[in-house]
């Protein structure tokens, strides 16, 4: 009886903790909710290395477009906890639109230069590019040009190609000149760069390079990945001959440096899994998952030390501008106003 009793006590057991098992571990089983407009191929083997490493579940929503108004429209019932995108422009907006908050961690503190994340915590970088200029081999000079400024000066005259000013690469490159030389020159410098155009701006960054190798132009302006990414593309070998037509010139070297802008991470306000999304971005920080994140891309890890891409090695080593970030980002606003006053665009 007493064991009867005790086996029925055992089956009821069983069969109340059988089928909940799968749900009890369903529920219990961490997780992080992820916003990312990096391309899943650059990320995904880094969360399922953060997975294998931590059992925290990473559940990526990729958007290559409309994060911002997703999370402004979803508010604090977002399931997002972080998100991943490009240039300290996309950062910046989504801290000023209120939908992010300051982390602290002593890791991303001491993996992250600060000069590559906002101060009080609101974002980090974690891959770095620098907005350089690609010339053409044959028609440039060797020290034609060798500063941002001297793509304004009279003798480059219908030689240069751009994309878009109002691009969020462009806007963040003036506004780096705003914060080294004041709103007035960098005024001056896109008006003069604007005179010195050989058509509209037009295109990516990309296309700029194709019309330099087609001889619509001698220079462009241009993130350092975008010429690994030409350099090594099977699918479009065209594009191997434009990255063979140009080279690389990291602008001010002598002076203030080239300017560097991030790809980066941050927690969103309405973050559930804070500690995870915390847990994540340090993994993201650390020299293993910086070596193959920055590698993919063919950009620069922000972490010291950490190893190269050998393509992005060969571009050589190069003198960053040292202004924060966020002091950059601040003047964004700013710079946007002086590409109007210009007409840069028409
Ligand atoms: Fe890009």
């Amino acid at each position: 009886m007493e064991y009867n009793s005790v086996l029925s006590r055992a089956a009821i057991v069983v069969a109340v903790l059988g089928p909940a098992l799968p749900l009890a571990t369903a529920v219990a089983a961490e997780e992080v909710n992820l916003y990312s407009s990096r391309q899943p191929y650059l990320i995904k083997p880094l969360l399922d290395a953060f997975t294998a490493e931590t059992d925290i579940k990473v559940n990526m929503v990729y958007m290559k477009k409309g994060m911002l108004e997703r999370l402004k429209s979803e508010g604090i019932n977002s399931p997002a906890d972080l998100i991943l995108t490009t240039d300290i422009g996309n950062l910046h907006n989504h801290d000023m639109a209120g939908l992010l908050q300051s982390i602290q961690s002593a890791i991303l503190s001491s993996n992250i230069p600060a000069q590559y994340r906002h101060p009080a915590g609101n974002w980090f970088g974690l891959t770095a590019r620098a907005r350089v200029i690609y010339a053409s081999k044959s028609r440039v000079k060797i020290g034609e040009v060798t500063t941002y400024e001297d793509l304004t000066h009279p003798k480059m005259k219908g030689r240069v190609c751009t994309r878009s000013g109002k691009h969020v690469y462009n806007v963040s490159l003036l506004a780096s000149i705003v914060v080294a030389k004041g709103a007035q020159a960098a005024r001056d410098w896109a008006k003069r760069l604007k005179a010195n155009l050989a058509r509209k701006p037009q295109g990516n960054d990309r296309a700029q390079v194709k019309a330099v190798f087609e001889g619509e132009c001698d220079v462009a302006v241009g993130n350092t990945y975008y010429m690994g990414k030409m350099a090594t593309n099977e699918k479009k070998p065209e594009q191997k001959e434009w990255a063979a037509s140009v080279k690389i010139i990291f602008p001010n070297q002598k002076g203030r440096g080239a300017h560097v802008n991030v790809s980066g991470a941050a927690a969103t306000k309405s973050a559930k899994n804070k500690a995870n999304a915390i847990k994540l971005i340090e993994f993201l920080s650390n020299d293993a998952a910086q070596k193959i994140y920055a590698e993919r891309n063919f950009e620069y890890p922000v972490k010291p030390g950490v190893a190269w891409h050998p393509l992005v090695a060969s571009w050589g080593q190069f003198k960053a501008d040292k202004a924060f970030l966020s002091k950059i980002a601040d003047q964004r606003m700013l710079a946007s106003k002086l590409l109007d006053q210009v007409s840069f665009n028409n």
